[in-house]
């Protein structure tokens, strides 16, 4: 059975030589089949392991044509635009080949037109082209030495201490704690030129700079619109959508367009024994008449969890991580067939969503601030919920959602007391007014992540005005472990860690 629910591939490792070669071997935490491919063409060969869904087709993830052989995690979102711009008789294609007939058109510049959540290499000639969505949205590493280039969805699987040492890479960032990997930034196309080893980054995508000023009524009617547009493109046709819901305005809003799009509904929200949401999220699951689920992670499950976010999102930010991880607890606990899930995921962005007062030039700095900087943080990696064989995709953070939330003047962010007004009303006909009043709460709040994490550091000896520092330390030994290190989360103790990161910040050794 094709599962036109899921991508044809959650992830990948590709190695392009100039000479033959095999298949390196994979290590992924995203679950799922692999399938082995290879590909030679007159300038080189490419192989490739793919990760997916044990439903999906994995013929799908890729596409060749002469020289040229396109390999391709996850999804496009607007591929009616892009059948537009091709031949007049395209079948149904799958992304993997509308992609591969985009680049024959426009070459490189085909990652332009393409609005989607993606990691791509393409083999074409004595080149390969690594790109990423304009977001970055599914992470791509690469590690590259004399005749091969490696690229991977997850960093892990270019860790190694037998590997040869890589390249030095100007144009990409490189990957603390793992010597010659670097990630290819969000919205770029790295064009590597195999026998020589030289890159360029060309720019896909950016966040607008600029301000748009819009009356409120289309502002409002833009907003709605562009929203239920995105979650329509992620809306399998003939499965009813999960949307995991807090009952905020962000995550609510998709439900609602969810709804609208598929006619059913399916929600589920996730609490912890300190801390829940779950009477607000009630509010919105009775309201859409959804199939809705409680999930109660108890909070020591909740934080022995980490190794598993660190493991999943290849993240060291600390505060990112106490985002991610009641979000990964929740995943882990949805058992069942694999299933696609929408989130409300990364609103607060472009709407300045955690900004909790008045003043407008305060909302646009954090704006230009949060923009210039999402990369690298993984934030929305799916490998958070592939790692149980689950998708996740983010509305808000759609090519085009973006394109329009950004630049939106300051002002329509915050008014009339509001903050993210211009969300609020674009969602206030859909939703109970409660839900549409609510204030912000962020999962790491409502769950009690963040509070729960600083007790058991301070339990250990950590004193308060030392937490930052901590949780840091403790994020970066997680990684050592788990990603560079290769060790299974299962096997690394959330307590052992906390309690040597403790003792050394006793022993003012830290
Ligand atoms: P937030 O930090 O509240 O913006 O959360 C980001 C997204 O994660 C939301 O839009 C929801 O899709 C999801 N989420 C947050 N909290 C919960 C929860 N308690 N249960 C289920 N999903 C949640
Ligand atoms: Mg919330």
């Amino acid at each position: 059975m094709e599962a036109a629910h899921l991508p044809a591939a959650f992830g990948f490792l590709a190695s392009v030589r100039t000479d033959g070669g095999g298949i390196p071997a994979a290590v992924f935490a995203a679950r799922g089949s692999r399938t082995d491919i290879e590909a030679s063409g007159r300038h080189q060969h490419l192989a490739a392991t793919l990760v997916h869904a044990p439903e999906a087709d994995p013929d799908a993830a890729r596409a060749r044509d002469g020289d040229t052989t396109v390999v391709l995690a996850g999804e496009f979102y607007n591929r009616g635009e892009l059948r537009s711009v091709l031949a007049a008789n395209t079948p149904a294609d799958s992304d993997a080949e509308l992609l591969l007939r985009l680049l024959n058109r426009y070459g490189p510049h085909a990652f332009r037109l393409v609005n989607g959540r993606f990691a791509a290499v393409v083999g074409t000639g004595a080149r390969v082209l690594l790109a990423t969505d304009h977001a970055g949205s599914v992470p791509l590493y690469v590690r590259m030495t004399p005749g091969e280039v490696r690229a991977s969805t997850e960093a892990k699987a270019l860790a190694g201490d037998q590997a040869p040492r890589g390249f030095p890479l100007a144009d990409a960032r490189r990957v603390p704690g793992l010597t010659g990997v670097y990630q290819v930034p969000a919205g770029a196309v790295l064009d590597i030129a195999l026998e020589s080893g030289t890159a360029e980054a060309h720019r896909t995508w950016t966040p607008p700079l600029a301000r748009r000023i819009m009356p409120e009524g289309e502002a409002v009617a833009a907003v709605r619109a562009a929203l239920e547009r995105a979650v329509t493109a992620r809306v399998a046709p003939d499965a009813t959508p999960l949307v995991v819901l807090s009952g905020g305005i962000d995550s609510s809003g998709v439900a609602a367009c969810a709804h609208r799009a598929a006619g059913g509904l399916e929600t589920v929200s996730m609490g912890t024994d300190v801390s829940d949401e779950f009477a607000q999220a009630r509010v919105v699951a009775d309201h859409l008449r959804s199939r809705h689920r409680e999930i109660t992670v108890p909070t020591a499950d909740l934080l022995a969890q980490l190794p598993y976010a660190v493991w999943a999102s290849e993240s060291v930010d600390p505060d990112i991580i106490e985002y991610l991880l009641p979000l990964v607890a929740l995943y882990r606990a949805l058992d069942g067939p694999p299933r696609r899930i929408l989130t409300g995921y990364g609103a607060d962005i472009p709407l300045a969503g955690m900004h909790r007062e008045d003043r407008l030039p305060d909302l646009d700095t954090a704006v230009a601030h949060d923009m210039a900087t999402f990369d690298g943080l993984n934030e929305m990696t799916p490998v958070l919920s592939t790692l149980v064989g689950h998708w996740t995709t983010h509305p808000y953070w759609d090519r085009d959602v973006l394109d329009l939330l950004v630049p939106l003047e300051a002002g329509l962010k915050r008014r009339h007391g509001r903050d993210k007004w211009v969300l609020r009303a674009a969602l206030a006909d859909v939703l109970p007014e409660e839900t549409v009043a609510r204030p912000k709460l962020g999962v790491h709040e409502g769950s009690g992540t963040t509070s729960s994490f600083s007790r058991l550091l301070i339990e250990h000896g950590v004193e308060e005005h030392a937490l930052g520092k901590a949780k840091q330390r403790v994020m970066r030994e997680l990684f050592g472990l788990t990603v560079a290190g290769g060790r299974h989360p299962a096997r690394v103790s959330t307590a052992e860690v906390v309690r040597s990161v403790a003792d050394r910040f006793q022993r003012g050794a830290a």
